[in-house]
């Protein structure tokens, strides 16, 4: 069979690998097929599922909706449209855009946080005609970005300009859009996926779906539809109402009765975590709620504390002074009140959630709830759309994801699922992988001296790096232990991520690293300089990877763990519950060296546990790892070649 000439392809010559990743992605929109790639870094993979995608659908009017799991994954989409549209010379309609309120120019703070809210607020000014942006139509403007592909940022800030809603005028131009690059929200939020496709009048048959990053797929669909609530919010929900709404104010007090009841019970059982019944607190609450002089439903509760908090947006609530004391004390009530309402609403949910009341935090526990299954939510979708490219570079094993995700070739009738790992197309000698013997974080392991003996690795590695490195712990509690015992001379070019650091400040660290050719960072696995951050021009020439980040064994872990064994059998439950996601993590730091053909990086899995069974039999195929308790001769070696 010949090759296939893809001519929309913007670049001189197709890479080792993106071209069998290409011809596969052809194959799946074609054939209508679900296709899971495990496509490593380096492949293109990017431009290997748009072009054929497109292509496609620019013959049989079909919408590619390309979805990632965070805004930064927009940018490389968009520029490849780009390329594509000035290489190919062909007229296509890409629209990129993010959240409704993330749009918005009206939105405040708040209304980025609680989406109910925001909603409300959208629709009420909808529809008594209040909204200036909403009101004006401007045909220039939807031609502008109709024919020119643009950011979703400057998208943004263009209709502002021009006095014209950014989301509405994206949506209306994705009537007729080939590409439609978003959040996987659009399509994985009950809610949202309608209103959207109504709006742009496809069926789920019309689409190409495409996930990019598809390993964060299964946890952000069950993030989706999980809530928290904390007892302190309760309460200052409840204090914040005291002075102005009686009868609320006493059924929030109620509410946290039924939390000081869940707390007798789990100290009774001498339980940390007991397992919550979504009846018990239906029942709860609308057997107190009955008793109250204004007697109402479960139902009439949740409403009356979202409509107390849409009241704080134009009245101000509790009556705060116009200080800014007052209004900043106004926004914490409104916030709690909102965050009690959200929760008690989410909570109500049908889809099987596990839901657990933890006192892990003595003084302050919580109630949550988190969906167990994501495939309950993307199976239909999969089933529906006319074909799936589900991609990422750490998709590994694959036939988990399409387990778990629900697009295993026996879950979904008459569509055909094919599951690809394709080879990394780097030169190999440029990637050295080794495991330590000895050191380990096992927890039964775990004690001084072991921590002293990883840190004494550390920087015996430390001493033969070229450049600089990053050294991924399990923990931020693991991280403290170890780097106590790390000499002096690594202490002084150590770079160091902390809890409770916000997202630019962690940006601040790489840039340090980035600017400083002997830093050493410590941060976590899981964390976000170990997954998402790209260590551009080669930053990092050496990463450690101390120990294995397994979940302790908390309700949840043992819950999920249970479910998966309940359907797929003991061992892969096992797997599926508690290996695999804490080799997604290990996978994603040991990633974060190599990002181009010229790079070169050492890794150093330091934790004999990765050369034993089943962690050995979790790392991708090529994965060729030597056992040794000489690293840094191997660091030596790969420095002076
Ligand atoms: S219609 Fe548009 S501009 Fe107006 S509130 Fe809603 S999202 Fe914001």
């Amino acid at each position: 069979m010949g090759k296939t000439n893809f001519s929309l392809f913007p670049f001189s010559s197709i890479r080792k690998g993106q071209r069998e990743f290409m011809e596969d992605v052809k194959d799946a929109v074609e054939y209508g097929k679900i296709l899971v790639a495990h496509a490593p870094t380096g492949i293109g993979k990017t431009v290997a599922a748009l072009v054929p995608s497109l292509q496609y659908a620019v013959e049989t009017e079909k919408t590619v909706f390309f979805l990632t799991s965070k805004r930064s994954q927009h940018k490389i989409a968009v520029d490849t449209l780009k390329l594509i549209k000035k290489h190919a010379k062909l007229d296509f309609v890409a629209v990129d855009v993010t959240s409704k309120q993330s749009m918005c120019p009206r939105a405040t703070s708040i209304y980025q946080e609680y989406y109910s809210l925001f909603n409300e607020f959208c629709k009420s000014e909808q529809k008594n005609k209040r909204c200036r942006y909403f009101l004006k139509h401007d045909e220039e403007a939807l031609q502008r970005i109709k024919d020119e592909i643009m950011h979703v940022e400057d998208l943004c800030s263009w209709c502002t300009s021009s006095g014209v809603c950014p989301y509405k005028a994206a949506l209306d131009v994705a009537e007729n859009a080939d590409v439609f690059v978003c959040d996987y929200n659009y399509l994985f939020s009950a809610g949202i996926t309608e209103k959207v496709l109504e709006k742009i009048e496809k069926g789920l048959e019309d689409l190409i779906v495409i996930a990019d990053e598809a390993h964060n797929l299964p946890d952000r669909i069950r993030n989706n539809l999980s809530s928290e609530l904390r007892m302190s919010t309760v309460t200052g929900a409840a204090r914040g109402l005291r002075h102005t709404n009686r009868e609320m104010h006493g059924n929030l007090m109620e509410l946290e009765r039924i939390f000081t009841k869940l707390a007798m019970e789990a100290s009774k059982n001498n339980k940390e975590e007991i397992n919550v019944a979504k009846n018990f607190l239906l029942e709860e609450m609308e057997k107190v709620l009955r008793r109250r002089i204004e007697a109402m439903s479960y139902e009439d509760f949740i409403d009356s504390l979202k409509s107390i908090a849409e009241d704080f947006e134009t009245t101000g609530g509790i009556k705060a002074k116009a200080t800014d004391g007052g209004k900043y004390k106004s926004e914490i009530v409104q916030r709690n009140v909102l965050s009690v309402a959200d929760f008690l609403d989410g909570w109500r949910t049908r889809e099987k959630c596990l839901r657990i009341f933890s006192l892990s935090q003595k003084d302050n526990p919580s109630l949550y709830f988190k969906l167990l299954d994501p495939s309950v939510i993307s199976e239909p979708i999969f089933a529906k759309a006319h074909s799936t490219i589900m991609m990422s570079g750490t998709l590994c094993p694959t036939e988990m994801y399409a387990d778990v995700l629900g697009a295993a070739p026996d879950r979904i009738k008459g569509k055909k699922i094919a599951l690809r790992e394709y080879k990394s197309p780097f030169p190999e000698e440029n990637r050295v992988i080794v495991v330590t013997k000895e050191l380990t974080t096992k927890y039964t392991k775990r004690s001084e001296e072991m921590y002293r003996k990883v840190a004494g690795k550390i920087a015996e590695v430390a001493k033969y790096v070229r450049g600089g490195m990053a050294v991924f712990f399990p923990s931020y509690a693991l991280l403290k232990n170890i780097a106590a015992y790390l000499p002096e001379g690594v202490k002084r070019r150590a770079i160091v991520e902390r809890r409770e650091m916000k997202k630019e400040e962690k940006n601040r660290l790489y840039e340090m690293l980035r600017d400083d050719n002997e830093g050493i960072l410590l941060a976590v696995q899981g964390g976000s300089l170990s997954e998402g951050m790209d260590y551009e021009s080669n930053t990092l020439k050496a990463i450690i990877v101390v120990g294995l980040p397994l979940s302790p064994p908390t309700l949840e872990v043992k819950t999920i763990e249970g479910y998966y064994a309940g359907k797929y059998g003991a061992e892969k439950g096992r797997l599926y519950g508690y290996h695999y996601p804490a080799i997604t993590k290990v996978l994603q730091a040991a990633g974060r060296g190599i990002r181009s053909e010229h790079d070169r990086c050492i890794i150093i899995l330091m934790d004999y546990r990765f050369a034993q069974f089943p962690y050995k039999k979790c790392l991708p195929s090529d994965f060729n790892m030597t056992f040794t308790d000489r690293a840094e001769e191997f660091c030596i070696n790969f420095f002076q070649r």
